[in-house]
């Protein structure tokens, strides 16, 4: 049996290398290392395969965060609603802006923000709301944009866990996740579902005037070379980061059933096992399994996570603390906030290896791991 791993990208590569090694060598003899072809490319393909007007390639996710932010001319002190149960880079480009996160709960079954609980947080200092579509699975979408509506707010999606995810709309029409709000954002740091090898990220709007700002905002703040219009800052996608990823935007449908695969064999295996709860897949979208994650009761989850460990099963907990309890925030008065549902997850979820290569020997010794954990307590 390989090696198990939370995410194998040297099998992946091995896959593609012919094509990746050929892209890189040739951007190698071109020398144009930044703002070459392959960006423009890239940047083209990806606006079509998400059906979005505007896409703008950066140097990573936060990057996409924070450019968002600075393009909706908020000031600061300005509100800006967010999950608390989320990556921390949602929450620290507000800090980082001088705007005030306020956390929110999210939802138990789908670790997504609750649109209820966004609701009872707005005040008249509310700007903009920031779902993330937690794990590869959209935020209730239908719900978030009506209150954004209701409250004239903008939403901006971190959708670094879910690009290719399909959104269905009440209407009937579906869309791809990151296009629904003002603005959509997303990384293409190396494990993520379209992952590069090293940095990127990437900013997707149909509004043109916030493309124009944004893209503005991405170089320097810059209108006509040497001009600087605006405060800006520095960042940029590169060549051989764009070559790839082209390449792999070709095969992320493919790589998105291979997870959801990994996702149904689990799901069967869990299923009937009295303390674990599975993944819950909503109507509304279509789960991309950026991570497949399960939530105990009753179960030592930290226990389980050694005794995985002990035979070189690797699991994650994703994340184990919340941003409201995290120091950077301690003089925003957030470790006040009361976020049960959002405590009560992050001592009972964990997430188990997924990725595009996954075999089914690795499968069977994962679950049989865990069965033989459950029978051991079981007999304690
Ligand atoms: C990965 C991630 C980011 C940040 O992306 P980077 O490219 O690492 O800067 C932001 N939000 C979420 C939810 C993420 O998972």
């Amino acid at each position: 049996m390989k090696k198990i791993q939370m995410v194998d990208l040297m099998s992946q590569y091995q896959d593609i290398k012919p094509a990746i090694d050929s892209v890189i060598v040739s951007i190698l003899e071109s020398a144009q290392f930044i703002n070459g072809p392959e960006v423009k490319s890239f940047q083209s393909e990806m606006e079509d395969y998400l059906g979005v007007k505007h896409v703008i390639p950066c140097a990573n996710g936060t990057d996409a965060l924070q450019i968002a932010l600075m393009a909706l001319g908020l000031k600061p002190g300005d509100e800006v609603i967010t999950p608390s149960f989320t990556y921390i880079a949602t929450t620290e480009v507000m800090a980082l802006l001088g705007l005030k996160p306020i956390f929110v709960e999210v939802d138990r079954d789908t670790f997504c923000i609750a649109p209820d609980s966004i609701e009872a947080a707005i005040s008249s200092k509310t700007k903009a709301i920031v779902p993330v579509h937690l794990y590869g699975q959209a935020a209730n979408m239908d719900a978030i944009m009506a209150i954004a509506k209701k409250y004239d707010l903008f939403v901006i999606e971190d959708n670094a866990q879910a690009i290719g995810s399909d959104y269905s709309h009440e209407n009937g029409k579906t869309t791809k996740t990151g296009t629904i709000g003002d603005i959509g954002c997303t990384s293409f740091f190396p494990s993520k579902n379209l992952g590069c090898y090293g940095d990127g990220g990437a900013i997707c709007t149909n509004n043109d005037e916030l493309a124009d700002k944004m893209r503005m905002i991405a170089n320097h703040g810059q209108s006509k070379r040497y001009y600087h219009d605006v405060v800006g800052c520095n960042s940029r996608l590169d060549s051989i980061q764009a070559a790839v990823l082209r390449i792999k935007l070709r095969k992320l449908d493919g790589y998105i059933d291979a997870r959801r695969k990994v996702a149904d064999h689990y799901d069967n295996f869990f299923a009937n096992i009295p303390g674990i709860k599975t993944p819950v897949r909503t109507e509304y979208s279509r789960h991309v399994f950026h991570q497949y994650t399960l939530t105990f009761e009753g179960i030592d989850r930290d226990e389980l996570n050694q005794f995985l460990a002990d035979r070189d099963v690797p699991s994650m907990i994703y994340y184990p603390v919340p941003a409201h309890k995290q120091k950077m925030f301690e003089s925003f008065g957030s470790g006040e906030t009361e976020l049960p549902i959002t405590d009560w997850l992050t001592h009972r979820v964990m997430s188990l290896p997924i990725h595009t290569e996954m075999e089914q020997d690795q499968l069977d010794y994962i679950c049989s791991s865990i069965e033989e954990f459950l029978k051991i307590k079981a007999s304690e």
